[in-house]
């Protein structure tokens, strides 16, 4: 086996999406807020619990990579913590190559294979030359001021840490999805579900976000049609029945879990709610017809 190490030629980030053009092809875009994290859960997999994990370690040096990525997350807190200068510290202590430019693309990519582009990039150093001194020209011009472009990520410290950089540069932290539990990029903390695919059955066509929405909505109704249920038994039974206790039960417990699923509606915590809901002894069975009880 000797594969033939892949090599980042450059990335380029726009709008929040990642291309990342190397010898092997163009690879994305993949969404700003997921794909570092899913580079470092990845890197975890593997060097921290000894997981078969096979993408991204097409690129020299991964294990360095993970050594320094693993580090500067926990120093900064997963980015909550920290400033363009720190990282600038770091970047230069460690000899993290960074060449990074702000605004300037040609979208070379969607045109000429990865190899053509570095070429025409170097003869177009020339036309940008030219475009500096001729102020209406580049107004004139399509320019693109948000776009990142880095073009040096020799190795995979490079490239992580040039993911790193656009983060910082952009008020991002990293934090821990409250339904699917992986990490994300974020602006805000405030922000509690990202958007991967639900790993909820039934809702994998939603993002987190939207899926947290559309389960509780759903559980909501059906909350309200046992509740409905239960008080109308409960008062043909009058105070002190049976029937009024496990009205009063399915209450409590109903709003300790509505109270917990606002805080973080876990995969686990919402399985644990719809079972309690269709399942426990006291509700209506699933499948079971209303003009059955
Ligand atoms: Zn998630």
């Amino acid at each position: 086996m000797c594969e033939e190490l892949e090599r980042i030629l450059f990335i380029e980030i726009e709008n929040d999406s990642v291309i990342v053009v190397s010898t092997h092809g163009i690879h994305g875009p993949h969404p700003v807020s997921l794909f570092l994290c899913e580079i470092y859960e990845k890197l975890r997999n593997k060097f921290e619990y000894g997981k078969d994990e096979r993408a991204f370690f097409n690129y020299e040096d991964p294990h360095g990579a993970w050594i320094l990525l693993k580090d500067y997350f926990q120093k900064t807190n997963f980015l909550k913590n920290t400033t363009l200068q720190d990282f600038e510290e770091y970047r230069s202590r460690y000899e993290i190559a960074s060449e990074f430019k702000k605004g300037e693309s040609a979208r070379l990519y969607e045109i000429f294979s990865p190899l053509e582009a570095i070429a025409f990039k170097t003869v177009s150093k020339k036309i940008e030359q030219y475009r500096i001194l001729d102020k209406e020209t580049i107004d004139n011009t399509a320019f693109y001021p948000d776009i990142f472009h880095y073009d040096s990520c020799r190795t995979m410290i490079d490239f992580v840490f040039a993911l790193v950089h656009y983060l910082v540069f952009n008020n991002y932290k990293i934090t821990q999805c409250n339904h699917c539990g992986h990490l994300f990029a974020v602006k805000s903390l405030k922000e509690k579900y990202c958007n991967r695919n639900s790993p909820f059955t039934e809702y994998e066509d939603y993002s987190c976000k939207e899926a947290v929405k559309q389960i509780t909505d759903t559980f909501e109704k059906r909350r309200k049609n046992e509740y409905d249920r239960l008080r109308k038994r409960a008062k043909e039974y009058g105070i002190n029945s049976k029937h009024e206790k496990i009205w009063l039960d399915f209450c409590s417990m109903c709003d300790e879990y509505k109270d917990r699923i606002k805080k973080g509606a876990s995969v686990e915590l919402l399985m644990e709610y719809k079972a309690f809901l269709y399942d426990s002894s006291n509700v209506r069975p699933k499948y079971a017809r209303i003009k059955d009880y």
